[in-house]
């Protein structure tokens, strides 16, 4: 133990969620009865068995509750301006989905003051903390100008260090007529203002998007002013998507929806994780992705919200992992696992999504005794408490012993 840091002991843990094998290799979902952690500082310091809990400057009991790492979502899309209810309820009533309702957001997005686009980021990263999400990531993609694009990604630096450049979201309508001139622009002078505030590169790989060529030329761009690749790939319908990711050696393919076998073996020997994101599928009514065939390839999973204003308006991963479980086919087990580190992986992380020593300390505590109660009871606000860095940043505090 480090004895400059302040200690805290949690004990009465039902179960705790660590996602590593005692023993083993991290890498799946792994939990343990009537345990106890200690935390150090930021980070986790001790977990095991309760009788052995070792002492600590403050201690915690939480009464039989699930304590879990904090939701890792590795997928979302928070700066922009204005809403699109009607357009949910126009496809609620039997209108299809298309790539093109994010122009609507794009023209809002871009009258907006810095101010208004910041109150909307703070606004749903603590409606995240709420509900347990303790790293998240956030994509551009709304402002499709070289000034817009900077500074939604300057706004999300703010917040996250999970920033990721996507100006090849969709071509803009001034560009219609000239869609190279739009990825000339994007792999430019749009790449060059943005870099500095990015980690990532996305493309939105679709029909009704971008193809495979001018992707690859997007993910190399990025990749070549030190940007690392993910990619939309598969949402509406079968397309290259899969095949540009793994070939760009991209950390993540999201969405996998529409998938042929040469996808899923591609993706099977790849370090490319496949991210679901049912909050679309279930935004959009399409048919939900296939995990079962992906887990039982061997496909590294993970789940986010893909929380946006026209396909996916959830910023909940609590439902996210409901949902995989009722539609998805997802044992309880997997969803919190690709909820947690299966979004580390996807973002290439191995500070957070598992409770091990040297981990943050981002965990979740939950009113119920296991993970298996986010989908057992789906919509009920289980998040009691929320974690991060060692320190309670949301939820209700419990008597402390
Ligand atoms: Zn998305």
């Amino acid at each position: 133990m480090n004895e400059s840091l302040r200690s805290t002991v949690i004990t009465g843990i039902g179960e705790l969620v660590t996602n590593t094998p005692a023993g083993g290799q991290p890498g799946s979902f792994a939990a343990m009865s009537d345990a106890a952690l200690v935390i150090e500082g930021d980070r986790v310091a001790w977990t095991g068995p309760g009788a052995s809990a070792p002492e600590a400057d403050d201690a915690l009991d939480v009464g039989g509750r699930a304590v879990l790492p904090g939701f890792v979502d590795s997928h979302a899309h928070l700066v922009f301006a204005g809403e699109r209810s009607a357009e949910f309820a126009a496809r609620m009533a039997g209108q299809s989905y298309a790539a093109g309702g994010i122009r609507a957001t794009v023209a809002a997005t871009r009258a907006a003051s810095d101010e208004e686009l910041r109150a909307g980021l703070r606004r749903l990263a603590s409606e995240m903390l709420r509900q347990g999400t303790t790293t998240f990531e956030c994509k551009s993609g709304y402002g499709l100008t070289v000034r817009d694009e900077a500074r939604s990604l300057a706004i999300a630096a703010e917040l996250t260090p999970e920033v990721t450049y996507l100006g090849a979201h969709v071509v803009p309508a001034e560009f219609a007529a000239d869609p190279a001139g739009y990825v000339a622009l994007a792999c430019g002078e749009m790449l060059e203002a943005c870099a500095p505030y990015a980690r990532w590169v996305d493309v939105f790989c679709e029909r009704g998007a971008f193809g495979a060529d001018a992707a690859r030329a997007i993910l190399a761009a990025g990749k070549a002013r030190g940007l690392l690749p993910r990619v939309h790939a598969n949402q509406l319908g079968p397309g290259p998507g899969v095949s540009v990711a793994v070939e760009a050696g991209a950390a993540s393919a999201d969405h996998c929806t529409f998938l042929t076998d040469a996808d899923i073996d591609a993706l099977a020997s790849s370090g490319t994780v496949a991210t679901l994101l049912p909050g679309a599928e279930f935004g959009t009514r399409q048919p939900y992705p296939d995990a079962r065939r992906l887990l039982d390839a061997g496909v590294t999973v993970a789940l986010a919200t893909d929380c946006n204003p026209g396909s996916s308006y959830t910023s909940s991963m609590p439902f996210c992992v409901a949902l995989a479980v009722r539609d998805m086919r997802m044992t309880a087990a997997e969803a919190v696992w690709s909820a947690t580190a299966g979004g580390a992986r996807a973002l290439r992380r191995d500070d957070v999504g598992c409770l091990v020593p040297g981990a943050r300390a981002d965990l979740v505590i939950l009113d119920a005794p296991s993970h298996a109660y986010l989908a057992y009871r789906p919509g009920v606000p289980l998040v009691r408490a929320v974690w991060k860095s060692g320190r309670m940043v949301a939820g209700e505090q419990l008597t402390s012993a």
